[in-house]
């Protein structure tokens, strides 16, 4: 039996996560769970001055809130610096790896000399082969013994074979003088003590991929499956960048998308089932391979992320909208809507709305309190003719059954009576029951407030002069 995939993803803290990084762990994320493996979080957070709380928190934050659990702790890279000393050590001991004394002066000559000769620019350390006895006493790097002829071919699963010739790779440096690990020592040995089976990650990455694949074949350890994918392209076809617009998860969470929907249009980017655009969880986990990850980078497209977003917000259950719309509320500097005036007005504008900016938006007739404030459009459907027919409603309405057929009878015959167009009857309703003109159906809007809430919003309009102008 083969051993249960492990996968992880390896952000580093940047103050905010990029979709492409959370597409990565998406990815990672639906090929551990489809296959009862493991996914694991790994913090990249060498780098100190960037390593913040707040940035790490950030990464936290991302990965809620698309709803991608890892499993156990979060492992902090800068914590196992002594692990992967040990690891460059072990490498000396075993002559993977060789003390250098050079300095970044003599370095630099070497490559202008070479560059002068014509010759590749790539270091080669005089100090390759030279016997441990003949080693002064002062500071050094540790750099790999790497093979110098021959190739490294990374056998990937998207790319195909990518080889990459052994004499263009130099002897990178695993440990600097003051003892710290190098990224590329410290990605592989985390890789390998937290057993990671796949790597799938950028394609950014796949030169490093080539080093790193020294490292495990130097220490003996077996090399994870490598997957690079494409990268995230803006609709022009170049890589995304700011200059595209919403880069950060959280940017996409406080346009109102779902995370579901993200989910959804995140796999679609760069990976395909057939000509499947909407699909559940359940349906991407049971989909997802590594074989329908494409070559070519993929296009962010917000018009396909809107629809997505729609059909998943149809398809929520009410309560998952209404957590969701909570959640999105702040994030867009909104105040919070009150879950249970909302919850009912959400199976009558779920099927318009493509975010849950629009959910709230076209549900502002459940969330506001008598007395309803018409906007200036509205005000002007309640001129004294329209409030007198409001008037004359008002007595049907407090007997009628309160059903979708029976009130829609009653405003109907109005309408005939009056000689008037349904629409015409519409307008001062709507305004009456959510002051805007544009509106949800009269009806849904009456069976969500209910008569005591209908009855007394039509009273406030027809009694009170609605346009205040009078
Ligand atoms: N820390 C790297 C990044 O954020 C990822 C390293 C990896 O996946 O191996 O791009």
């Amino acid at each position: 039996m083969s051993a249960p995939v492990v996968t992880r993803i390896a952000p580093s803290p940047t103050g905010y996560m990029h979709i492409g990084t959370a597409r990565t762990a998406l990815f990672n994320w639906l090929f551990a769970r489809a296959r009862g493996g493991k996914f694991l979080l790994r913090v990249e957070d060498t780098d100190k001055q960037r390593s913040t709380p707040e940035a790490t928190e950030a990464i936290y934050g991302g990965l809620r809130w698309l709803g991608l659990d890892w499993d156990g702790d979060a492992v902090s890279q800068a914590d196992n610096a002594d692990r992967h000393a040990e690891v460059a050590h072990q490498m000396l001991a075993s002559g993977h790896a060789y003390r250098c004394y050079s300095s970044q002066d003599e370095i630099e000559a070497f490559r202008e000399e070479a560059r002068a000769a014509g010759r590749s620019t790539l270091f080669q350390s005089p100090w390759r082969d030279v016997p441990e006895a003949d080693q002064p006493d002062a500071p050094f790097v540790v750099r790999l013994r790497a093979p110098r002829s021959g190739e490294t071919v990374i056998a990937d699963a998207v790319q195909g074979d990518v080889t990459f010739r052994n004499d263009q790779l130099d002897d990178m440096v695993l440990l600097r003088a003051d003892g710290t690990p190098t990224y590329m020592l410290a990605v592989v040995v985390d890789d390998h003590d937290m057993g990671i089976t796949h790597v799938i990650r950028g394609d950014d990455h796949l030169n490093n991929a080539a080093r790193q694949a020294q490292i495990f074949d130097a220490m003996g350890w077996p090399q994870p499956v490598w997957a690079h994918i494409p990268l995230i392209h803006g609709a022009d076809g170049k890589k995304l960048s700011k200059r595209h617009g919403a880069t950060g998860v959280e940017e996409y969470a406080a346009l109102g998308f779902p995370a579901a929907a993200m989910r959804n249009y995140l796999a679609r980017l760069g990976w395909s089932h057939g000509d499947d655009e909407f699909f559940t969880d359940a349906q991407a986990l049971e989909w997802f391979d590594l074989d329908g990850i494409g070559r070519a980078p993929a296009r962010l497209d917000l018009k396909k992320l809107e629809n997505i977003s729609g059909q998943h917000l149809s398809a929520m259950a009410d309560a998952d909208i209404v957590a969701a719309a909570i959640d999105f509320a702040p994030r867009d500097g909104r105040p919070m809507p009150d879950a249970d005036a909302l919850l009912p007005a959400v199976p009558v504008v779920k099927e318009a709305c493509k975010t849950l900016g629009q959910i709230i938006d076209r549900s502002r007739f459940a969330l506001v309190t008598r007395p309803v404030e018409a906007d200036e459009k509205a005000a002007k459907a309640l001129d004294p003719v329209s409030r007198g027919i409001l008037n004359e409603l008002t007595p049907h309405l407090q007997t009628a059954s309160w059903t979708r057929d029976a009130l829609e009878g009653i405003v109907g015959q109005l309408a005939e009576e009056k000689g008037l167009g349904l629409g015409k009857l519409a307008a001062p309703l709507r305004a009456a029951l959510a002051g805007r003109t544009a509106t949800p159906s009269v009806f849904d809007m009456m069976l969500v407030l209910g008569r005591e809430e209908t009855l007394g919003r039509l009273g406030d309009a027809a009694l009170e002069p609605g346009a205040q102008t009078s």
